[in-house]
């Protein structure tokens, strides 16, 4: 294949594709290379703000959630539920995981999280001790919105995770129901107190992540009200964050630095950071260059929705966004609204 640049997107164990950039049309085509494992539950490694270099688990199928958060960059959650079940068979994710480590390099974290809520999946516990026992070493962070911390079982079950990030955007049943528009019969009291009941029993970090949606949760009566509850759960770390692109919500707008530097002082605590910004993103040695160039030459062709460049990279959803927020703090995307939701489409050609 000597006119072939060899890139691999997403895994090269994962997808076993050459891309083979067309030299008229600059675009993209996949030709299959060998008969590789395609996993459906594993995705990255990411480069991931606050992990490194982390592997994704997904455990739950795209948008299952207890929430449908205005601000959610997977879109809309298409199953609102709290049911929890055996979302994915174990089986295929220890296979997966088993396959991934036999044939690359270990990543920094093993992270769960992906689309959807990760504890709603009742074999969440299982897999993690799966690691545990199979891949010692390679610490485990459970990304959360942490609305069903109130059951003993959910508890139970990640407790031996090395880090479990929750989020809490709100301290009032007001703004959370207008902000994550839960389950009906989710309650923010009992949530926060499902918080406080893990931190007692946990021993490992936790750090919290808040959302800030200007205009919603950053008023003084709520910024007051999740002092409290932070002060309550007592986790290692607050993070806050923001939008990095168009989310369901088109009114939903992103907080800027100032304002989220106005909500630390307001608090004055010590363990609250900014979630770094997505140029720093660049800097982290699981960036690819070759999948930025795979998305680039998609949307040059012609704009995609995240959905599109997901199904037609082979890509995980959390994965490409990680990409997306990086191409759009650069200025080589842009996003425009239509009919069927956020596209996005290169700068360079559209000028
Ligand atoms: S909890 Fe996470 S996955 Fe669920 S709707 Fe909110 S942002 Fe999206």
């Amino acid at each position: 294949m000597a006119q072939t640049e060899k890139i691999s997107i997403g895994l090269k164990h994962n997808l076993g594709y050459y891309l083979v950039p067309e030299q008229k049309l600059g675009f993209f085509v996949k030709i299959k290379e060998d008969e590789t494992m395609k996993y459906n539950h594993l995705f990255g490694p990411v480069p991931s703000r606050r992990l490194g270099i982390s592997l994704g688990v997904d455990l739950v199928p795209l948008k299952t959630c207890t929430l449908n958060c205005i601000y959610c960059e997977c879109g809309r959650t298409t199953d609102l539920t709290v049911t929890r079940k055996n979302y994915v068979p174990l089986s295929e994710v220890e296979e997966e995981l088993t396959d991934y480590f036999a044939n690359n390099p270990r990543p920094d974290y093993i992270t769960f999280s992906g689309s959807g809520e990760p504890t709603l999946n009742s074999n969440i516990g299982h897999v993690l001790h799966f690691i545990r026992n199979y891949i010692h070493d390679i610490p485990v962070a459970i990304l959360t919105n942490g609305t069903l911390f109130s059951t003993k079982q959910v508890r139970e079950d990640i407790k031996d995770a090395a880090l479990v990030m929750p989020s809490l955007d709100a301290a009032t049943e007001k703004i959370f129901r207008k902000i994550n528009r839960p389950y009906p019969r989710l309650k923010i009291d009992t949530i926060i107190d499902g918080l406080v009941r893990f931190r007692k029993e946990y021993s490992g970090q936790i750090w919290l992540e808040i959302f800030i949606v200007p205009g919603m949760n950053d008023t003084k009566h709520e910024l007051t009200a999740l002092k409290q509850a932070i002060e309550k759960i007592a986790p290692d770390q607050v993070q806050l964050n923001t939008l990095d692109r168009p989310g369901p919500v088109s009114t939903v707008r992103a907080a800027t630095r100032q304002e989220l530097k106005h909500i630390m002082n307001f608090w004055q605590l010590d363990n609250v950071t900014i979630i770094a910004d997505v140029s720093e993103r660049k800097d982290l040695l699981a960036y690819r260059t070759d999948t930025e160039s795979a998305i680039l030459g998609t949307i040059a062709r012609r704009p995609c929705t995240l959905k599109d460049l997901s199904e037609i990279l082979g890509l995980q959803i959390n994965e490409v966004n990680k990409y997306l927020d990086v191409l759009e703090a650069d200025g080589k995307i842009k996003t425009v609204k239509q009919k069927r939701g956020f596209f996005y489409q290169s700068v360079s050609i559209h000028k």
